[in-house]
């Protein structure tokens, strides 16, 4: 510890003289508490409940912010359990980003701890209903009882570059000393957004088929955004498994819609995707929900979308 030598009765030698400066830097970021700076390190710390708002947070927060995710990188976030020292953390971080829906869990430690230094990316976009397919009534969902809209608001690019530029302003409100870097670059990313949802816009303009048979029902904004029809397997929750019943109606609709492909996902396992295209004869692609990219992986949220377009043409059969 830096500071304990400040104590020490020796005579100032320079070396001793800088650790004291070090020290008093140290307590003066300590005092900051509170502000912006809870940790003394000279950035703000953000807690991100997932992935996509994970990736917002660097984005924007740059070098002027550490920015936590509370759910471990690559693994499935629905249904969420925080440990009690990450409820902890959420209440010492100067801005907690999340959507609210997605993991009860987080919704409730910022309520709780978190709720006037907070974005709920959900809150700052139009939301929609959750989908009426799948099976939202099963047991296991409970977790989603609470919420009435679809949370996977992420997988619109118009409604992210909208969530961006909330971000970058109430970052800017939670650390005012950095506000005007954060609202560079919440541009420079809202930019790139804008880009992207544009891609899409052009991508799938023309296309033969309108309908995707999705794992869960991650797709509702990015259908909505771009004239698309989401058939998905299990509700809004992956972990649901669908019932023999409700796969013979999906085998049917799959038909009727004259899909081509089942699209799988990166962090569920594919088996009932695989088994309904087989049974329906048809192909499996995998769609990215980008709910979590693995640690070491050179993806982003944006790579992970633009390979959801080039996966999305070819099935749809666009021009
Ligand atoms: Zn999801």
């Amino acid at each position: 510890m830096l500071t304990s030598r400040n104590t020490a009765p020796r005579p100032l030698s320079t070396t001793t003289a800088a650790l004291a400066v070090a020290g008093l830097i140290g307590l003066t970021g300590l005092t900051a508490c509170g502000g912006a700076d809870a940790d003394g390190s000279g950035k703000a710390e953000v807690v991100a409940s997932f992935y996509p708002v994970a990736w917002l947070a660097r984005e924007i927060g740059g070098n002027d912010a550490t920015v936590r995710t509370l759910t471990k990188p690559g693994s499935e976030p629905h249904d969420l359990e925080l440990t009690p020292r990450q409820i902890a953390d959420v209440g010492k971080a100067d801005f907690a980003v999340y959507v609210k829906g997605v993991q009860p869990a987080v919704d409730e430690a910022v309520a709780k701890h978190a709720k006037d230094k907070s974005l709920d990316a959900a809150s700052v976009v139009k939301t929609l209903p959750p989908p009426a397919e799948g099976e939202e009534e099963h047991e296991g969902d409970q977790g989603h009882a609470d919420v009435e809209y679809d949370p996977h608001v992420w997988l619109d690019p118009s409604r992210m570059a909208t969530i961006a530029t909330a971000l970058g302003d109430r970052l800017g409100a939670a650390d005012s000393a950095h506000a005007s870097a954060y609202k560079e670059r919440a541009q420079a990313v809202t930019a790139k957004l804008t880009a992207l949802d544009q891609q899409f816009r052009d991508g799938l303009k023309t296309c033969k088929h309108k309908s995707i048979v999705t794992a869960h029902a991650a797709f509702g904004y990015l259908s909505e955004r771009y004239g698309l029809q989401q058939v998905s397997i299990a509700g809004v929750d992956p972990t649901n498994e669908p019932s023999p019943k409700r796969l013979a109606e999906l085998t049917g609709q799959i038909r009727s819609a004259g899909a081509t492909t089942v699209f799988t996902e990166t962090l569920v396992s594919p088996k009932i995707g695989q088994t309904l295209a087989r049974e329906a004869g048809v192909k499996t692609a995998v769609l990215d929900p980008v709910e979590g990219v693995a640690d070491g992986s050179s993806d982003n949220y944006l790579t992970i979308m633009q390979k959801n377009l080039g996966t999305l043409r070819p099935a749809l059969e666009c021009s």
